[in-house]
C-alpha cells in the first residue's frame, strides 16, 4: 500500500517537478513531427523520438533486415503505433527501459503487447493499468536478433528494480532509459544494488567497445557515457561506507530526502538505499 501511494505521488510529481524542460537539441533529419512528437535519424537504421510532454522522453527506433523494435513508448503520443510503422515498414516490437508513466505512458495502448523487465511488475498496476494488451517479459543477457542487427538485454537495476539497457555491440551505443538518471538519477533500490550494476555495464561497455548508451531523455549529447557511470560508482560506494553523506534535498523530490553530486549529475535517494 506504501509503495502504491509513493507511486501515485510519483505521478503527480511528475508533472510539476522543478527539472528544466530546455529547449530539445537533437541533430538529424526530422523524419517525422506532429503536436506529441518528433523523430530525428540517428543513422540509416536507428531514429529517436522526443516526445512533448515530460522533458523530451525518449523512445528508440531500432530497425534491423527482418524486424523493428521500439524502445519505450513515451507519455501520451496518439497513435504511436501508426507513427512508427510511417518510419519503418518492418513489424515492431514494444520493449520498455522501465515502467513510468513517461515511457510506458497511455501511449503503448496501441500495441498489442510489450516486453518489460519483470522486477518492475509491482509498477504496473500503476502506470500501465489501463494496458488491455499482453505484458511479456524481457531476460537479462537475452538477445533480440532484428536480422542482420542484434540487441542485448541488460538488467541494469538503480532508477527503479526493472530498470534495463539494450546494447547494439557492432553500432557501439546502446539505450539505457533512465537507469544512470541522464544528470538527475532518482534511486530507486538500495546503493549496494547500484553499485553492481555500474560494475555489470562498465565491463560490458569496455568489452564490446561501447562508447555510450542513449539516455531516456535524450537532448544536447548527453549519452551516458562509462567514465561518468564509474564516477557515479566510486561516489555510491563513498555513500554507502558512510564517507559521503546525503545532503538535504530540499525540493524532495519525488518523496526521496537525501541528494549528493558529482560531476555533472546528482543522485538523490533516501536513508533505506544506503544498505
Ligand atoms: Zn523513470
Amino acid at each position: 500500500m506504501k509503495k502504491i501511494i509513493l507511486s501515485c505521488l510519483l505521478l503527480v510529481l511528475f508533472k510539476n517537478i522543478a527539472f528544466s524542460q530546455d529547449q530539445l537539441k537533437v541533430e538529424g533529419k526530422v523524419v517525422f513531427s506532429n503536436e506529441d512528437v518528433v523523430f530525428h535519424q540517428i543513422d540509416e537504421h536507428t531514429w529517436v523520438g522526443s516526445g512533448h510532454e515530460m522533458w523530451h522522453e525518449s523512445l528508440y527506433l531500432i530497425e534491423g533486415s527482418d524486424k523493428a523494435i521500439l524502445i519505450d513508448a513515451g507519455t501520451n503520443i496518439k497513435d504511436l503505433d501508426k507513427i512508427v510503422s510511417s518510419i519503418t515498414s518492418k513489424p515492431i516490437i514494444l520493449v520498455a527501459t522501465h515502467v513510468h508513466p513517461d515511457h510506458t505512458g497511455p501511449s503503448i495502448n496501441s500495441f498489442p503487447q510489450i516486453y518489460i523487465n519483470a522486477a518492475d511488475t509491482e509498477l504496473v498496476p500503476v502506470f500501465m493499468g489501463e494496458y488491455r494488451g499482453v505484458v511479456k517479459y524481457l531476460k537479462d543477457k537475452e538477445i533480440i536478433d532484428l536480422g542482420n542487427r542484434k540487441i542485448e538485454v541488460v538488467y541494469t537495476p538503480g532508477h527503479t528494480k526493472g530498470s534495463t539497457t539494450f546494447i547494439d555491440k557492432k553500432a557501439g551505443y546502446g539505450f539505457c532509459g533512465d537507469s544512470f538518471g541522464t544528470g538527475l538519477l532518482l534511486l530507486g533500490v538500495d546503493f549496494s544494488t547500484f553499485i553492481a550494476t555500474c560494475e555489470i555495464i562498465c565491463s560490458i561497455m569496455e568489452k564490446q567497445k561501447i562508447k555510450y548508451l542513449y539516455p531516456g531523455h535524450f537532448s544536447d549529447g548527453n549519452m551516458e557515457t562509462a567514465s561518468k557511470i564509474k564516477d557515479m560508482q566510486v561516489l555510491s560506494k563513498e555513500v554507502l561506507s558512510g564517507n559521503i553523506k546525503g545532503k538535504d534535498n530540499p525540493d524532495n523530490t519525488f518523496g526521496l530526502k537525501l541528494a549528493v553530486e558529482g560531476t555533472g549529475y546528482r543522485i538523490i535517494f533516501n536513508e533505506s538505499a544506503v544498505k
